[in-house]
């Protein structure tokens, strides 16, 4: 796990389809632009004017923690995915970036094969086990 695709929302990038899909995969919240998905491009998060007032932070840092756009994403994920960006917000805050990426990679872990797990799709892409 590399804290840098650990994105400002509290996003892990890295069990994102985007990330890991093999034709044009995304480098992350934190890489370059240009290379990412058009919808993560134009992110009301990503390009907050805020943030770059705590570059290279995380929400939390943030005066207005934690907004509207940023709880409607965290609610979004919540239901459909089973996961918060709130809550590894909260983590990475009180126990740092290295408990949280190290909980990541055990969390995500295909218990079949091994295999990083990917957060939109209930089942691992590699073995295809049920992850939910
Ligand atoms: S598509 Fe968005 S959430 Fe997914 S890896 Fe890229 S920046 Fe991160
Ligand atoms: S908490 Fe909200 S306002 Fe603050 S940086 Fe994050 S998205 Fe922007
Ligand atoms: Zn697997």
């Amino acid at each position: 796990m590399i804290p840098r695709l650990i994105a400002p929302c509290g996003m892990n990038c890295e069990i994102c389809l985007g990330f890991q899909r093999l034709k044009n995969p995304c480098p992350g919240c934190r890489g370059d632009n240009t290379a990412k998905p058009g919808y993560c491009q134009k992110c009301i998060i990503a390009n907050c004017a805020e943030l770059n007032k705590i570059q290279p932070g995380f929400c939390y840092d943030c005066p207005k923690y934690s907004c509207k756009r940023l709880k409607q994403l965290d609610q979004r994920y919540r239901t459909k995915y089973g996961m918060s960006m709130i809550e590894n917000l909260e983590s990475i805050k009180t126990k740092g970036l290295v408990h949280f990426s190290n909980n990541e990679t055990e969390r995500w872990r295909c218990r079949n094969c091994g295999e990083q797990l990917c957060v939109h799709r209930p089942f691992c892409l590699k073995c295809k086990t049920p992850s939910k």
